[in-house]
């Protein structure tokens, strides 16, 4: 299997040649299909399996072909929840190397907890595409009207199980609230307890699963 067999588009291609990935990975290669046929996933992956352009890029892809041309007032349409500060910066950095060739130009913004709260709702002015967040500072940022999730087509919740144990269960259950009923549902951990299985099928419709 290659990237391009996986029905990635030029641009894309370029960005995963740039960073010298030369062949997908086993979660790549299952689910980059799945996100791009707007399908819901559930995977077992852990850090350094390449999860994170599995789903970005599919994404981005996605999120190309649905964006107005020269449209400035952007609406969340895709939202990761992580579980930490530091996987916020590094999603963040992934999405953006690898949206770098793309026609159409993204906002991406990182959200976290821990660091103070005016530049983040700077930065929110005008919206964005693409956030990521941590979900406690994402519910702060809401209470301040700082955004809308009322647009948002696709969830992704990234190291769940890091969230639960973190204890983020009532936080993300505030965020669901919050989202678009009808909407694709990617869901990643690196072991999946009774607890982890549980949210994963009560947020999951017909999920592709990916060694599970
Ligand atoms: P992740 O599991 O998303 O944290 O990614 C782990 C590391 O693998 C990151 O440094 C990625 O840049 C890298 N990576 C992701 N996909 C590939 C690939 N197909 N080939 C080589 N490296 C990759």
């Amino acid at each position: 299997m290659t990237f391009a067999n996986l029905g990635l588009s030029p641009e894309l291609l370029l960005a995963v040649a740039a960073r010298q990935y030369t062949l997908p990975t086993a979660v790549q290669t299952e689910a980059i299909p799945a996100v791009l046929a707007g399908q819901d996933v559930m995977a077992l992956a852990q850090t350094g399996s390449g999860k994170t352009a599995a789903f970005a890029l599919p994404l981005l892809q996605r999120l190309q072909q649905d964006m107005e041309e020269g449209s400035k007032q952007r609406k969340v349409k895709v939202l990761v929840l992580v579980p930490t500060r530091e996987l916020s910066g590094q999603v963040g950095q992934t999405i953006e190397t690898l949206a770098e060739h793309l026609p159409k130009k993204l906002k991406v913004a990182v959200i976290y907890g821990g660091a103070s709260i005016n530049p983040q709702m700077m930065h929110l002015r005008g919206g964005a595409d693409v956030v990521i967040s941590t979900p406690g500072r994402l519910l702060d940022l809401l209470d301040n009207n700082a955004l809308s999730l009322q647009h948002v087509s696709t969830l992704v919740l990234d190291e769940a199980d890091r969230l639960l144990d973190l204890g983020f269960a009532d936080e993300i259950k505030r965020i669901l609230e919050q989202l678009p009923a009808q909407r694709q549902n990617l869901f990643f951990s690196a072991t999946f307890s009774p607890a982890v299985k549980k949210l994963a099928l009560a947020l999951l419709h017909e999920p592709k699963r990916i060694a599970i």
